[in-house]
């Protein structure tokens, strides 16, 4: 066929008309990558979202945030929570739905940890400053004193009225230990409802995965090796919608003659946890639990911690010791992969005992 004028505008046409479509295809599938980091509920905060509203979710995210913050904080002095703290042995405090929820969920980590995390230990916590400048060693007696104002059984939750009371008026009740696993929570919420598959929200390393990894592959998430600098990993794991809360030895401390104090105290002793764990990593669906576990096992010790996780569905662990074995659960064993030798894998020390 001769080529002629006409033919070659006709098949130019058709040639810029399927470019045009392919521009329009790709770029309606350009996928926008949204990263925030925010500081709220006393921590330094990452929201990482793929998708067409990442925006939108991130800002939504934020505003949902600071609302959290602003009801469940202890230091602010209109939150709930300070509320609560101030009518302690006076009256009990009506409270929102989320810090109600938030409240009954930690008693019931309380409960099953046997007291092991308690949201009544804060004026001990107080006492040691860990954390913050003038952190100490207190006195026997001041810690034996303030010990017993601390029972999470003198917190009087009422479903009728949404009220929460403090039956001794010295005591205070803190939610740091699991309200940012309670507002992980929310932000997934938030991101599923804009229509978001893929995202990655890290509350002060509390992690929590949406979906897969853009490419549809599981996420990695590093934990930390409590003996090295931060960054620095033992293991990682492989997780498709998860959350992954861990408490460690590492995160605030101080010295004092050689010896390290860390921030997670044992309420049968007022002092820093002794037992062989220096790392407790919670894998589960609802971030809100990861959080409310992960404090109280690390206090637990090996035996007891493995053996309460193996009795709740769906929620798995990784322990890290002193003497750097890695103790991990029946349903996390397909996923994870130790990055550091020097760790020692252990499995199924529960059924050996
Ligand atoms: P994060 O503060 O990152 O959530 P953890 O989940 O390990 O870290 O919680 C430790 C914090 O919880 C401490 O800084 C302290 O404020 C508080 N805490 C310490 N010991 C206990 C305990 N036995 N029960 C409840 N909260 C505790
Ligand atoms: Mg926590």
């Amino acid at each position: 066929m001769a080529i002629t004028i006409e033919n070659a505008l006709i098949i130019m046409s058709v040639l810029m008309f399927i470019v045009l479509i392919l521009i329009f295809i790709t770029g309606n599938n350009k996928k926008t990558c949204i990263v925030r980091e925010i500081y709220s509920l006393g921590t330094l905060n990452q929201i990482k979202v793929y998708g067409k509203n990442a925006e939108k979710a991130v800002k939504e995210s934020i505003e949902k945030l600071c609302e959290i913050d602003n009801k469940m904080s202890s230091f602010k002095e209109h939150s709930e929570i300070s509320k609560i703290n101030k009518q302690a042995g006076i009256k009990p405090q009506i409270v929102s739905k989320d810090t109600f929820y938030v409240i009954q969920k930690a008693i019931k980590y309380c409960s099953l940890s046997r007291g092991a995390f308690d949201i009544t230990i804060g004026p001990v916590v107080s006492l040691w400053g860990i954390g913050k400048e003038g952190a100490r060693i207190p006195a026997i007696n001041e810690i034996n004193e303030t010990l017993k104002i601390v029972n999470y059984k003198n917190v009087v939750i009422d479903k009728n009225n949404s009220s929460i009371f403090l039956e001794n008026e010295k005591q205070k009740i803190d939610v740091g230990g699991i309200a940012k696993g309670y507002a992980a929570d929310e932000l997934r919420n938030i991101i599923l409802k804009n229509g978001i598959k893929s995202a990655l929200i890290n509350l002060g390393g509390n992690i929590l995965v949406v979906g897969t990894k853009e490419d549809g592959t599981p996420w990695n998430v590093g934990i930390q090796d409590p003996l090295k600098m931060r960054g620095e990993f033992a293991l990682t794991i492989s997780v498709i919608n998860k959350s992954v809360v861990t408490s460690g030895n590492y995160e605030r401390y101080f010295y004092k003659d050689c010896k390290r104090y860390h921030h997670i105290i044992n309420p049968s002793t007022g002092y820093p946890s002794e037992s062989e764990i220096i790392s407790a990593t919670i894998i589960s669906d609802y971030s809100i639990d990861g959080d409310g576990l992960s404090t109280g096992v690390y206090i637990m010790g090996i035996h007891n911690a493995i053996k309460l996780i193996e009795g709740i569905k769906g929620v798995d662990a990784i322990f890290i010791t002193k003497s750097k074995e890695v103790y991990v659960t029946t349903g996390i064993r397909e996923n994870f992969t130790l990055t550091n030798d020097e760790f020692v894998y252990k499995n199924g020390i529960y059924e050996e005992m």
